[in-house]
């Protein structure tokens, strides 16, 4: 009997259903419905080449045996990772999280701007507009800002969701906005078509865990001194409760270094992408913490192959309430989405074997 060892404290080895090439809805339904029988929870991963079904919940030994033998099932193997959902032993082909109706992780570059925080009506609509203009797809604004200090201002709150959805109906722009706890939770559900989990939140495990129920893609940030494990751990967590649309998102960790607010970490990029088929984006922004350095950042942050990039950008950064001195103009914001996608389009090319065109 082949007995798959799981202690639930490593989370060492669940079980991953691989299924054949050929397996119908009804062979998939089948291999679900005895994993439930047995107290587990199935998630179902499809894929290019096959679909795989992954087990959470088995805090003791799960008999492959119980698996190999039902129709279409290849073989019951043991997920050799700690995280298991985020894994490509799990998912090989890289997963497309759609926001707004864009996507993210897909061969084009995703390009999300906009200001650290809504201040106001005239602020976010100019912010909107800028990032439209520039050809961005995602419009990025915090409306609950987790703040260092209890007397900063702390967003508008639910105004600043409104504001964010008019902003939206004006641009067709896809909103990005953080969440930072359970009680708001559904109103940024309700607004957004993603909601961000700050660095600051990475291991908020209930609110990773909401995250998990929601019906929107999460953006979850990187904490501020997390390793490799831990981030893909976090994002395990939203994919156990059954929302596997995750983006995970570099922002910079904390080192010794003084010369910025934060060391963004770009080995993180290909890091990421061997172990987990979600799709990685990085903030320049909040990644250096000066204005001067995003757009070299940036478009070191492309050429390593990240999905996308999230910046921030306001109409007038001396007056922003928030991270202003990292905050780019629009015009510096433009010139930055012109470059990096200049370089996305040309590895794009590239990859797909057609000469690039290059301008003498
Ligand atoms: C932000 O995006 O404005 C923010 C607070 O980011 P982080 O959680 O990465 O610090
Ligand atoms: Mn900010």
């Amino acid at each position: 009997m082949a007995l798959v060892d799981y202690t639930g404290n490593e989370g060492r080895i669940p079980v991953l259903v691989v299924m054949r090439a050929q397996a119908g809805p009804e062979e998939i339904a089948r291999v679900c419905k005895k994993i439930e029988s047995l107290g587990f929870r199935p998630h179902i991963m499809p894929g290019a080449e096959r679909t795989a079904i992954g087990i959470t919940g088995n805090h003791g030994p799960v008999d492959a045996a119980e698996f190999e033998d039902l129709p279409g099932v290849t073989e019951a193997i043991p997920v050799s990772k700690p995280y298991k959902l985020v894994s490509r032993e799990v998912k090989p082909d890289n997963t497309v999280v759609m926001v707004g109706g864009f996507p993210v992780g897909g061969r084009e570059m995703t390009l999300c701007g906009g200001p650290c925080s809504v201040e106001s009506r005239e602020q976010i609509l100019a912010s909107a507009w800028a990032v439209k203009d520039a050809g961005g797809q995602l419009l990025r604004g915090g409306a609950y800002k987790p703040r260092t200090s209890p007397y900063a201002f702390q967003g508008l709150q639910e105004e600043g969701l409104k504001l964010l959805a008019e902003a939206r109906a004006e641009t067709g722009l896809g909103i990005v906005t953080e969440a930072i706890d359970v009680e708001t939770f559904d109103l940024v559900e309700e607004y957004a078509d993603c909601a961000q989990i700050g660095a600051r939140n990475m291991q908020n495990f209930s609110l990773l865990r909401r995250a998990g129920r929601s019906r929107k893609p999460v953006l979850l940030k990187r904490g501020m001194s997390s390793t490799l494990d831990e981030f893909l751990m976090a994002a395990e967590y939203i994919l156990s409760e059954g929302n596997y649309q995750v983006i995970l998102c570099e922002r910079g960790v904390r080192t010794f270094a003084d010369h910025s607010r934060n060391t963004l970490d770009l080995s993180i990029v290909p890091a990421v992408q061997k172990l987990s088929h979600l799709p990685i984006i990085v903030d320049p922004s909040h990644g250096t913490g000066k204005r001067d350095r995003v757009h070299p950042m940036a478009l070191a942050a492309v050429a390593a192959g990240a999905s996308g990039l999230i910046v921030e950008v306001h109409p007038n950064p001396e007056k922003a309430l928030t991270d202003g001195y990292q905050s780019l103009y629009p015009d510096q914001f433009r010139e930055l989405a012109d470059e990096c996608r200049a370089i996305s389009d040309l590895l794009a090319r590239r990859r797909e074997n057609k000469s690039p065109v290059y301008v003498n």
